[in-house]
């Protein structure tokens, strides 16, 4: 594949509690279905409504983001107001601290070897539907993010690889809502064609990303294109939107309607002082202090969730069992009932209750995972589960044993004939009759024994 000149333009909504200029609840994507239901009348651009002064957490949120990009953090904030008519815009200008004149919130900084040209603050437009015509408002005003690079990518991979840790390390720190999604402006260029720069629009999806530039790519190798244009992405192509003969002109100017903030270098510092542990942070934490192995910590620090529950309960514990027990035990349950861990309210008590059962002998790990299942939606202390101690006594074993295989001639006459499978199956059996309870390397000694 040619090596490309790509550049991006990231939108992605910030985490917090309400919208941009009102008190309307910041709520994002799927999670706000029915339309217009969450506006007031300075989200809906009502005649005479004014801005409230700027959200304090907003501003905050994206001096954390401006600082964890590497950027230099700029000590004033000026509104700027970018005009443009559509149905989605119903002040006619969205406000924003880009454009012409204004002061981006952070500058010249560098993630993961991607120069970061600038990031800015910024409000949301309305969601239009040029089809029907209907506009739903519940996103207007929320704020948004807005991350411009360097055109330093070469490849599609590049860019992706890069996105998802992008997006990863902001969510972790909470500055960014991952399931709100991120919309993209991709600029290609191919410099070894001498092309011009084409801009991408609108790219909502990390696959959809990938997939234009790979479209792009491939198209300007075939139709090198000289003059500056914008593209949609549709249906798997890019589809020419306009030749861009000079910038377009969104008539900025300052919005006589917000203060201008001052950042002190104090609340700058406090908030760098206060910046929480990135995942790379967190990976090289659990390997070096608590000496997770490698494989385990990388899976621990892909959801903070399941990375704070197993940092809260190490010290209470005994390591190496809490690692296996939440990497994949916990995991598991919750892949297998489709939920995250924010969603249910497993308690960290019960969990190292559960632990100390299995440690003490109290109970089989067979048994605890049955209780774990149980956890489903709400924990309870394991230990009302627990009725005796668990069955060692080999010729209680012994005789369970016997009993299981007079009833189960079939799997046992299998398993003689080479399936070594059908030796589970009389396991199970043997534990079901003590309710989980047995020590399952004695029943699976005893059973070998006795099969041969
Ligand atoms: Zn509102
Ligand atoms: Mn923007």
């Amino acid at each position: 594949m040619v090596k490309a000149k790509i550049g991006l333009e990231i939108h992605g909504y910030l985490n917090t509690s309400e919208k941009l200029f009102c008190s309307c609840k910041a709520i994002h994507g799927a999670k706000l279905t029915k339309p217009n239901t969450n506006i007031c009348p300075i989200c809906t651009g009502q005649p005479g409504a004014k801005p409230m002064p700027p959200n304090k957490e907003a501003i905050d949120k994206i001096i954390q983001i401006a600082l964890l990009l590497g950027c230099k953090v700029n000590e004033k904030i000026y509104w700027q107001r970018k005009h443009y008519n559509w149905p989605d815009l119903p002040k006619g200008y969205q406000d924003t601290i880009s454009g012409a004149y204004s002061v981006p919130n952070g500058v010249d900084g560098n993630f993961l070897g991607i120069r970061i040209k600038e990031c800015h603050l910024e409000e949301d437009p309305a969601a239009w539907n040029p089809e029907t015509g209907e506009i739903d408002y519940n996103r207007s005003g929320l704020p948004l993010v807005e991350i411009v690079t360097e055109p330093d990518f070469e490849t599609s991979e590049q860019v992706v690889d890069w996105l998802r840790k992008l997006i990863h390390t902001l969510s972790y720190v909470k500055a960014l809502d991952k399931s709100a999604g991120i919309k993209c402006d991709v600029n290609v260029s191919l410099p070894s064609k001498k092309g011009a720069r084409v801009e991408i629009k609108n790219v909502n999806s990390i696959k959809n990303i990938q997939k234009a530039i790979d479209y792009e790519v491939s198209r300007q190798e075939k139709e090198v294109p000289k003059k500056q244009e914008t593209r949609a992405f549709s249906s798997g192509k890019t589809i020419l939107m306009r030749l861009k003969e000079n910038a377009e002109d969104y008539r900025f100017l300052t919005d006589p309607d917000l203060p201008v903030i001052k950042i002190d270098k104090k609340r700058i510092r406090k908030i760098k002082e206060n910046l929480p542990e990135t995942p790379l942070e967190k990976l090289d934490k659990l390997i070096k202090k608590y000496k997770i192995e490698k494989k385990y910590a990388e899976i621990l620090v892909k959801d903070l969730a399941i990375a704070e529950f197993f940092e809260n309960i190490i010290d209470k514990t005994e390591p190496s069992l809490a690692v296996r027990w939440v990497v994949i035990e916990l995991r598991n349950v919750l892949n297998y009932n489709k939920k995250e861990l924010e969603d249910v309210e497993i308690s960290e008590k019960h969990f190292v209750e559960l632990l100390d059962l299995i440690m003490n002998k109290k109970i089989t790990e067979l048994k605890a995972k049955e209780i774990l299942r149980k956890w489903i939606p709400k924990s309870f202390s394991p230990s009302k589960e627990v009725s005796g101690k668990i069955v060692q006594d080999e010729d209680k074993i012994s005789n369970l044993i016997d009993e299981v295989l007079r009833e189960n001639k079939k799997a046992v006459e299998d398993y003689k004939n080479g399936e070594e499978k059908a030796i589970n199956f009389l396991i199970g059996q043997v534990m079901r009759k003590t309710q989980n309870m047995a020590d399952y390397s004695i029943v699976r000694s005893l059973l070998i024994k006795k099969l041969k």
